[in-house]
């Protein structure tokens, strides 16, 4: 399975007993994460790495969120954007070398795999439904030799997301003003209607 550390709350709250502790408070909260990070870091994971390079570029999302479809690893509210690292072998990762289908049981390997893509899609779809981007992080993307290079990529997404997601919120709103306006308008044509109608 993708690895997640299923005690993530429990280490952010040694690692924030730990840093209150050992810290004077003149500490930012971002130097306050790195030396959580730090203290966790024995147990880097893909997707931690990927979290902890957004956080240090100031941004700030859930994590594991179960109210949105397929659990995403990080959550960004304010670009209406999801994350999800994919591990390369049990999501397919296509033409990766860390995708090989086992020579034993192949079948149920490649039936595993591809049950697994069929359900990424369906969520895919799901959150899309819902106004949600997605972007797929391969595990392969955040090995050392390319993890600026991902995280370069991911940040110009996430902000391209958030513009639209805006300019959309933008349009919204004018449209709801230009409907008030109009409803304005027509009861007061209405009324001078009616007051005409009454001085006749
Ligand atoms: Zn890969």
């Amino acid at each position: 399975m993708p690895t997640i550390c299923q005690n993530e709350r429990f280490c952010a709250l040694v690692g924030i007993v730990v840093s209150l502790r050992n810290m004077p408070d003149n500490h930012t909260p971002a130097q306050r994460h790195s030396n959580m990070a730090a203290i966790h870091s024995a147990s880097t994971t893909p997707e931690r790495k990927l979290r902890h390079a957004l956080w240090r570029q100031g941004f700030r999302y859930r994590v594991n969120d179960k109210r949105l479809p397929g659990r995403p690893d990080i959550v960004l509210p304010k670009y209406r954007t999801v994350i999800f690292v994919h591990g390369c072998f049990w999501h397919g990762h296509k033409d990766c070398k860390y995708y090989t289908i086992p020579k034993t049981n192949t079948e149920f390997w490649v039936a595993k795999v591809a049950r697994n893509q069929e359900r990424d899609q369906e969520v895919w779809r799901k959150l899309e439904a819902k106004g949600w981007n997605t972007i797929i992080v391969w595990e392969c993307q955040l090995k050392k030799a390319k993890l600026d290079e991902t995280v370069d990529r991911v940040v110009e997404e996430i902000i391209k997301n958030g513009e639209a997601y805006r300019a959309a919120q933008e349009e919204r709103r004018k449209a709801r003003e230009e409907y008030r306006r109009e409803r304005k308008e027509r009861k007061e044509r209405e009324q001078s209607l009616l007051e005409e109608v009454k001085s006749l």
